[in-house]
């Protein structure tokens, strides 16, 4: 019988790992895949997952390369509707870090190595979960089932379908192009989201020079090689106005947005954390960072359960507050990408430049900071 098995190395699996290490309990970490993955996804870390992850130095490694983004503009055609301040937030980190998710499953790798956890078991594909008495199965397609006290399911939104728990799942129609390319644009630390009628632009200022473009584009183009990349350039020259920052741009990869959330994140020996439990639009920036507090905060509770041998009465409530973090998320993430979407009309732009005035900036400061997610509330030192 193996205590604790965590089902995929991302970097929630991967942190919550280095959790269970700091506090001297074992866990088995399997990965599908042979290595880590170098494609890039999340690039804000925020002010409260930040102060989450202090205690496990996750945070000191993060800002040793991130940048400090301590501002956030809203444009529209070349005009400022509003900026939503950061460095105004009452936190030990006012600012979003941003760095390629590749780099921060590095410092979590880094962490958890430091704390003794095991290195992931690489090229171990779990197939099933099967729960049983004091336990579960964890089938595998590369060796013989595996026997659990405990499985924590965080292999991403693929994994889903093996939780017990049903989830309920939306698919938005939106598409996007996006690209990590060089900075040739005037915009500095910044970061700038281009409410244009033909779509928004979303730009991020990454370490190196570099900057995140984002473009809202009309399904059914085309979404490969060059045709992808000239079609971002196009979206980002007209959108920003800057022909300079568009012909810095080489590729362009593109993807969609669904939101998904589990009925419960426990079932018996089973829990799911990260985008396992609950994906979010990623036009909301928060996805990594939720599962982030998933695996912090549950780390404690696992540790006891491991101790005492029964799962702790606290979890469940630990589950509810979980879920309604991931709601809140995703109504947050909703709420940009419908903003996000082509419009004519001169309407928006006076309603965002409206609620970016105090004190509606400040709530959304904090909003965006995920200032207000339940289970985080105990570990924001100030
Ligand atoms: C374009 C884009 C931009 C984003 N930007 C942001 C952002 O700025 N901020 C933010 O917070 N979030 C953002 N996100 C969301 C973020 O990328 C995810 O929320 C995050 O990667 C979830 O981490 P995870 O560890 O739960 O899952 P994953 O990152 O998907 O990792 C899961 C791991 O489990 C492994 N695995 C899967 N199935 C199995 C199996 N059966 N057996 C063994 N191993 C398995 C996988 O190989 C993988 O390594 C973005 C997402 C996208 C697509």
């Amino acid at each position: 019988m193996t205590g604790i098995v965590i089902v995929g190395a991302g970097p929630v699996g991967t942190l919550l790992a280095a959790e269970l290490a700091r506090r001297g309990v074992a866990a088995r970490l399997l990965e599908r895949r042979p290595a880590a993955g170098a494609g890039s996804r999340a690039v804000g870390i925020h002010a409260t997952t930040l102060a989450a992850l202090e205690a496990s130095g996750v945070t000191e490694r993060l800002l040793a390369t991130a940048r400090r983004v301590r501002e956030g503009e809203a444009r529209h055609r070349g005009r400022t509707l509003g900026v939503v301040r950061f460095d105004r937030l009452d936190t030990r980190h006012p600012y979003v870090a941003t760095l390629p998710q590749s780099a921060t499953e590095a410092a979590l790798a880094g962490a958890a190595g430091a704390w003794g956890a095991a290195a992931p078991e690489r090229g171990a594909e779990v197939t099933g979960i099967r729960p049983g008495r004091g336990g579960a199965h964890v089938l595998r397609a590369d060796a013989d089932p595996l026997e659990a006290t405990v499985v924590v399911l965080a292999g991403g939104g693929r994994s889903r379908a093996l939780h017990p728990a049903g989830a309920r799942t939306h698919a938005y129609p939106d598409r996007y192009l996006m690209t990590d390319g060089p900075d040739a644009g005037s915009d500095g630390d910044r970061a700038v989201v281009h409410l244009d009628p033909d779509g928004v632009l979303e730009s991020f200022p990454l370490p190196g020079g570099a900057r995140r473009y984002v473009a809202w584009v009309r399904a059914g183009g085309d979404e490969s090689g060059e045709a992808a990349a000239e079609r971002l350039r196009r979206a980002v020259a007209r959108r920003t106005g800057s022909d300079a920052a568009a012909a810095a741009l080489t590729s362009a990869t593109a993807f969609g947005v669904r939101r998904a959330l589990v009925s419960s994140l426990r079932s018996g020996p089973v829990v799911a954390i990260g985008d396992a439990a609950h994906e979010v639009s990623p036009i909301g920036g928060q996805g990594m960072n939720l599962g982030l507090i998933d695996a912090v905060t549950l780390a404690p509770l696992l540790a006891q359960w491991a101790r005492d041998g029964e799962a702790p009465p606290e979890l469940d409530r630990w589950d509810r507050s979980r879920r309604r973090a991931a709601a809140l998320s995703a109504r947050i993430a909703a709420v940009n990408t419908r903003l996000g979407r082509p419009s004519p009309a001169r309407v928006r732009p006076v309603a965002v430049r409206l609620a970016l005035r105090s004190p509606a900036e400040r709530l959304l400061a904090r909003a965006y900071a995920m200032d207000f997610d339940p289970t985080a509330a105990a570990l924001r030192p100030r």
